[in-house]
């Protein structure tokens, strides 16, 4: 973006040809109401090229009339206004004043002030009572909060200091600029306030998250006896929705409807929105009905309020119902799928949405469907989504970029991640990150910190999610030294506050490595107050290194804080397990079992030619089971004939009878995905397979086994990274 810094592109004005205006008032009215009559830039340019033949543009006024209609007008072009202005030889306080309002609203509110300077040094006008408003709309763009102070000392230290305008405009860039406390101080000094300053100091303080403060301020509106208009219900609709408040809610619905208020297609929408993020359906499906002329803000809040309740079949007849299919609706439903934890169903009214060919997809709906694969490990159906990308010419941006990076890395593709990453030109921190990210998730430590360095040379600023990723790598790769500098870093050098992420990413750092104590020391020293991830990574550390008093401590701790979490009990009694401690594990499972506290089910995903098979442990429901057991016995059978003895310290239940126990460990669902792999993938791909649970013990080291036995390359993503099985080996060296 251009700064203020930059010199000001300073033209030669022409002299002032004063001799050359004839005073011919019937003339100049000609030509002004030629210009009134002009409906295309055509026809401007015409009367434009006569006025300069004759004279009459050189004529301040006249060149104003021109100048106007250039910029103003339904067929205006700020390019041919820009022109048109600077070859106005003395553009008069009417043109400077009409050029700054045009570019504050422009993509380049930086010129208003550039043309705002010029006014200032080049001509002989004072900035006036239709000058400021814009300028400071400008800088509210700019969102440059010196820029508008300045403009604001200016203000003070002319004579305009009481104007309305001007001072709803400053409340107005205040808010924008997040300094709600100078736009109060500013609204609190206006004599005679207009609906407009309550307005905006109302819709400031809801921007801002003070609900309470924009509800206060409403019943002081009322009291000083202004009548709200529809601006300010739509405000505070939007505070009720925020707050959640259903009751204040309708209490402001039935306002409007009491004192007559302006119900157009914002405010239904407005009331629509407050009534779906407050979860009253009903509600908002009576309002939704009443509607006549629904736009698609209405129609994809209708979506997104059926999908957050779960209610899929109710926001899928929303989407039928329709009349003109745009993108939007479907990317309300894609989404709504993708962020509500079934990817599956995403992909599914992505398929369909291709096959109707009534629309095409757009840049959003690739970012949610990338995301979904990403979920779900389908690589297959993630490069069709590239290719599709492709073809469709759709213009790679760092979102694009950053989801497809995203991808290819949780489907076990790092090469094809890196290849995204090199070939595009423009990397923002995301993009960075998010390299970052699939670097630490395979382990490549090293390689994850080269990047970071890079990015700095790239000039690219690194953000919370960065370290985030930096500090896994770490984790992952056993990287303490490089963990605790990056750690101490952050905050000195590069001005991010380490929070939750950070805390829990370097306790893991260093529980892992065994030094449980210092990991404990951190957490007593912590500025804030731990969360449960925090407690969750050293009891994770507590498991590796059989810690039992330390694990009870931090298992306690989370519970306070997460009495749900019963991955904390599952973690703790796997603890007791592993260290013999029987007594503890049926207690602990006893009150698992009265709290009606469960495990998570273990599953795994495989694609094979595009299609997801999900297995659940000793699962017996798929079309091929009967093979993929026979395959699993096959190979058990020459695992043991090879020496391989089942790890029973990663049961979770104490089994008494050795057999039972033996086989429990081999229906554990990732085996059952492994051995379908075999079976049905083309023999020169690797088998990808996505479980949501950690890895156990041992299915990590059958799988190695298996990668050697079949010489199949095996990459398993878990919930915390990937492994990449080769040649009877692990890409995490065991470590995890
Ligand atoms: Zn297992
Ligand atoms: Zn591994």
């Amino acid at each position: 973006m251009e700064t203020l810094s930059t010199p000001l592109i300073s033209l030669p004005r022409y002299p002032n040809p004063t001799s050359l205006t004839v005073d011919n008032g019937h003339r100049d009215h000609l030509v002004f109401s030629l210009i009134s009559q002009c409906s295309t830039i055509k026809q401007l340019k015409q009367i434009h090229a006569h006025m300069l033949r004759i004279g009459l543009f050189f004529d301040p006024y006249s060149a104003s009339k021109l100048f106007k209609a250039s910029s103003l007008s339904s067929f205006s072009s700020l390019e041919y206004a820009r022109k048109v202005f600077d070859h106005i030889p003395q553009p008069n306080l009417y043109t400077f004043n009409t050029l700054i309002r045009v570019y504050s609203s422009s993509s380049e509110p930086i010129q208003s002030v550039k043309i705002f300077l010029e006014m200032l040094y080049e001509s002989p006008y004072y900035p006036s009572k239709f000058t400021y408003p814009f300028l400071i709309k400008a800088a509210a763009g700019l969102s440059r909060l010196h820029v508008g102070q300045v403009f604001h000392g200016m203000v003070i230290k002319s004579s305009l200091a009481d104007d309305i305008f001007i001072l709803n405009s400053l409340i107005h860039f205040y808010t924008s600029c997040g300094d709600l406390d100078m736009a109060y101080r500013v609204f609190v000094m206006i004599d005679k306030k207009d609906v407009v300053s309550w307005n905006s100091i109302i819709s400031g303080f809801v921007q801002g998250g003070r609900f309470e403060m924009a509800l206060e301020l409403f019943r002081e509106m009322e009291v000083a006896n202004v009548k709200p208009n529809d601006v300010t219900m739509v405000g505070l609709l939007s505070a009720c929705a925020k707050k959640k408040d259903l009751e204040l809610g309708s209490w402001v619905c039935s306002y409007i409807e009491k004192n007559e208020i302006k119900m157009d297609l914002t405010m239904s929408n407005a009331m629509l929105d407050m009534y779906v993020k407050c979860g009253s359906l009903e509600d908002a499906k009576r309002l939704f009905d009443k509607i006549e002329e629904k736009d698609i803000i209405s129609w994809t809040t209708m979506i997104d309020g059926y999908a957050k309740l779960g209610e899929y079949d109710a926001a899928r007849c929303v989407l039928d119902a329709v009349p003109k299919q745009e993108i939007a609706i479907w990317n309300a439903l894609i989404s709504a799928y993708e962020q509500n934890g079934k990817p599956k169903e995403a992909l599914a009214v992505f398929r369909e949405l291709q096959l109707s060919k009534n629309v095409n997809p757009d840049e959003v709906t690739f970012v949610s469907t990338l995301s979904a694969c990403a979920q779900l490990g389908a690589m297959d159906v993630g490069e069709q989504i590239h290719a599709n990308i492709k073809n469709q010419g759709v213009k790679f941006n760092c979102y694009l970029t950053t989801s497809l990076i995203d991808m290819y890395s949780k489907c076990g593709n790092l090469e094809k991640a890196l290849e995204v990453f090199y070939s595009v030109k423009r990397r923002d921190v995301f993009v960075w990150s998010a390299m970052i990210a699939g670097l630490a998730m395979y382990g490549k430590g090293k390689a994850a910190i080269d990047l970071f360095f890079r990015m700095q040379e790239a000039k690219v600023k690194p953000n919370a999610v960065t370290f985030t990723n930096v500090l896994c790598a770490c984790s992952h790769t056993g990287l303490v030294e490089e963990g605790r500098m990056f750690f101490n870093q952050m905050e000195p050098v590069y001005g991010v506050v380490p929070g939750f992420k950070h805390y829990a990413c370097m306790v893991d750092i260093l529980g892992r490595a065994g030094l449980l104590e210092e990991a404990a020391e951190l957490i007593e020293k912590m500025p804030i107050t731990p969360s449960a991830s925090v407690w969750g990574a050293l009891l994770g550390a507590c498991k590796i290194h059989n810690n039992v008093e330390l694990a009870e401590q931090a298992c306690s701790r989370l519970l306070e804080l997460e009495p749900e979490n019963h991955g904390a009990l599952v973690l703790l009694s796997n603890i007791y397990a592993k260290t013999g401690k029987w007594d503890n594990v049926s207690e602990l499972r006893k009150r698992m079992r009265v709290s009606g506290l469960k495990k998570e089910p273990g599953s795994s995903s495989i694609e094979v030619n595009g299609i997801i098979h999900k297995f659940l442990a000793a699962d017996n429901s798929h079309p091929l089971c009967k093979e993929i057991y026979s395959k699993l016995d096959e190979i058990m059978a020459r695992l043991k004939s090879l020496g391989y003895v089942p790890n029973k310290s990663h049961l979770l239940q104490l089994v008494e009878e050795e057999d039972i126990q033996e086989q429990a460990l081999n229906l554990h669902s990732e085996k059952l995905a492994i051995a379908f792999g075999l079976i049905s993938a083309n023999p020169s791909q690797p088998i990808r397979i996505v479980k949501n649970l950690r890895v156990c013990g041992d299915c990590h080291s059958v799988a190695k086994l298996i990668s050697r036995l079949y010489d199949r390359e095996i990459l398993l993503r878990d919930r915390y990274r990937f492994h990449h099985f080769s040649g009877g080996q692990c890409s995490c060296m065991d470590y995890w």
